[in-house]
């Protein structure tokens, strides 16, 4: 970590500038001073409603960083959320009025309880879509609503739960500057963790939950788990939120968690940046302050807040932290600088980036343990559509396998099949002997198994880099807490997987392209950088579907390379593959699949010169094969 530096060829003096500008260093410092800039918050503000305006603030914060976790990077969009902080601050509340317990403890509890209610919530989010599940949120949030009236023995009904007392420190009791204290400094350490986390496996997993699961599943992400992880993190936060707010306000009503109550931390969110780090500081300093600075406009108010609202959504798309960071990318093109900002790489990755011998790069990756694969009698239909019927085949440990054939004769289906996504209808799939018959994709890919998309599926929102770690998600073991606390195995397998994508980048030619949008390269490149995620999870076998397509000369070259070298450690490999040249040229055997039945099976020598694949493959002669895949 503390020899973490920028990538950036240093040329020009605007690159040195550069370099100071994308500096770690000078990114720390500034996190660093932006904290104690934070901790110094209640010496600076004297007035009372200064304070509470605040504390209100951070508390919002703190819940709304939640609410971005799961609604922005995970798109699970949750409208109720305002009612698991109700939940924190009811039980928060409750246990310190009625149970006598002390704040510390009455906040875990508050923490528990919305934990387990958010799991409770996560639930129907693991089968409904996007807007079903929201209105699923807003239902609950009417439930728990009307509970607070009804269940008056419990919560005293709408006169609430009056006199929650400050937080008390052994005897000492935490007074209004303290409480804004507890609250900064609670919110420092939240947003390190939270900071930690969405730049972590986590993180990428929760990004390609809501923008395109099937890259992240491919590396053996359980969607499942990621979304419930999402859900108890975002609602611990919430109670942790309501468990502050109850003692903030001292009393707490069924009147406090209204609808409006809800929809805010949605408009603070979608404000400040939906998915952005920032977003939610932003957003809530916006969306609190700008009323109070219009104080005097009293009349104009609402209207004035409504069409600054309006504008802004208008004109920042993506909100403030998106605003402030496409200004700044400005900024950098007026200062003749890269418009990206160089990812912040470990010196040992900077080391395989810089290192002159580009063959070198693949030697720094372990060798690993080749699977057999075994396609028996597999049978796949879509409606009417037969797409495979009775497949059969085999591929030997380590050896390099072609499957060709005309558009449309099942080559992606079968691929899909033995990768987990599509179940067989019948017939069974062996993986180094293990049958992944009734195995979820995600079990698939832990065994082993790695692959790239006929049309590649990266992820826009992340970098070229961030792309090709996720394909390393089920190697690192390191526990959610670990990630946010980036505890030292945390650190290493992170660093390790660092070298390792950008040793793949740089071997399939990438090296420089590492910290643009994934989807800004084009779609050759993108398809390199897909063999390289897949490479990432250090595959047993290693499913490539067209990979050549769209390629130039010089990259088919490339690819070409890279697959000897895969062999080289071991890997199988299945290539669905067109260029007849390129299959003869890397692979040991060919198959050649017709209307989802195999035509011919052998070495490429063998196949190429059997007349009927040439027929039923080309519709032409073996003599003119050669001279046709030219300009496929
Ligand atoms: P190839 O990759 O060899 O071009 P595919 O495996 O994509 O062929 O398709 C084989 C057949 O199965 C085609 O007729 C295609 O229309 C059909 N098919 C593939 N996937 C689906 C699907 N998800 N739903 C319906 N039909 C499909
Ligand atoms: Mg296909």
């Amino acid at each position: 970590m503390s020899s973490e530096a920028a990538v950036a060829p240093l040329t020009s003096g605007a690159n040195r500038l550069a370099k100071i500008i994308d500096g770690s260093q000078l990114r720390r410092v500034a996190l660093c001073s932006l904290m104690v800039a934070a901790l110094a918050i209640p010496l600076i503000i004297s007035s009372r409603y200064g304070q509470v305006l605040a504390t209100r603030a951070g508390i919002y914060v703190l819940i709304v960083i939640g609410l971005n976790l799961v609604s922005g990077y995970g798109g699970q969009i949750s409208i109720g959320h305002g009612a698991l902080v109700a939940v924190g601050a009811y039980t928060a509340a409750l246990g310190m009025v009625d149970l006598g317990l002390n704040f510390w403890l009455a906040a875990c509890l508050a923490i528990v309880l919305t934990t387990v209610f958010g799991g409770l919530m996560a639930l129907p989010a693991l089968r409904l879509s996007t807007w079903y599940f929201a209105l699923v949120t807003l239902g609950f949030a009417e439930v728990v609503g009307g509970l607070l009236v009804e269940m008056k023995w419990l919560t005293h009904g709408f006169s609430g739960v009056v006199g929650i007392s400050m937080p008390k420190i052994g005897g000492w009791s935490l007074q209004a500057k303290d409480f804004l204290w507890l609250v900064i400094v609670l919110n420092i350490l939240v947003f390190i963790a939270y900071r930690n986390l969405v730049n972590s496996r986590f993180g990428r997993a929760l990004v390609a939950v809501r923008v395109d699961p099937a890259p992240a599943i491919a590396a053996g992400v359980s969607v499942t788990k990621v979304k419930l992880m999402a859900f108890a993190l975002s609602a611990g936060l919430a109670g942790l939120g309501g468990a502050l707010f109850a003692v903030q306000k001292t009393v707490v009503t069924p009147d406090d968690f209204t609808a409006e109550f809800s929809i805010f931390f949605l408009l603070v969110m979608v404000l400040g940046g939906e998915g952005r780090l920032w977003g939610p500081l932003l957003g809530t300093i916006a969306l609190l302050t700008l009323p109070t600075l219009m104080e005097g406009l009293s009349q104009w108010r609402l209207l004035v807040y409504g069409v600054v609202l309006l504008v802004l959504i208008l004109f920042a798309p993506f909100g403030l932290d998106g605003a402030i960071a496409a200004a700044w990318a400005r900024l950098r093109v007026a200062l003749g600088l890269t418009p990206e900002r160089a990812p912040l790489l470990p010196a040992r990755a900077m080391q395989a980036l810089n290192e002159t011998d580009a063959a070198n790069a693949h030697a720094l990756l372990d060798r690993v343990d080749g699977a057999q694969l075994q396609v028996r009698d597999i049978v796949k239909t879509f409606g009417g559509v037969v797409a495979l019927n009775g497949v059969q085949l085999s591929v030997r440990a380590g050896s390099t396998h072609a499957l060709v054939g005309p558009n449309g004769s099942g080559k992606t289906t079968l691929v899909n099949v033995i990768s987990g996504f599509y179940p067989p209808d019948s017939g069974t799939v062996l993986i180094a002997d293990i049958a992944n018959a009734g195995m979820a994709a995600p079990v698939v890919a832990r065994l082993g198994v790695g692959r790239t998309f006929q049309t590649p599926r990266l992820l826009p929102d992340l970098s070229v880099l961030e792309n090709v770690m996720l394909g390393a998600y089920a190697r690192e073991r390191a526990l959610l807490v670990e990630l946010a606390l980036r505890s030292p195995r945390a650190n290493r397998e992170r660093e390790q997987i660092m070298v390792d994508a950008v040793s793949y980048l740089r071997f399939v030619g990438l090296g420089e392209k590492l910290g643009v949008p994934a989807t800004s390269l084009p779609h050759g490149q993108q398809r390199l950088v897909e063999v390289a995620r897949a490479l990432l999870g250090r595959p047993r076998l290693l499913l490539l579907d067209e990979p050549a397509a769209g390629l130039s000369l010089s990259e088919l070259d490339r690819l070409a390379d890279l697959i000897r070298a895969i062999k080289k450690l071991g890997t199988t490999v299945l290539i669905v593959e067109h260029h007849i040249d390129l299959v003869a040229d890397i692979c040991d055997h060919v198959t050649v699949l017709d209307q989802g039945r195999v035509l011919a099976t052998g070495t490429p020598a063998e196949v190429f010169k059997d007349e009927a694949v040439a027929l039923a493959y080309m519709g032409k002669t073996p003599a003119r094969l050669s001279s046709a895949t030219q300009d496929r």
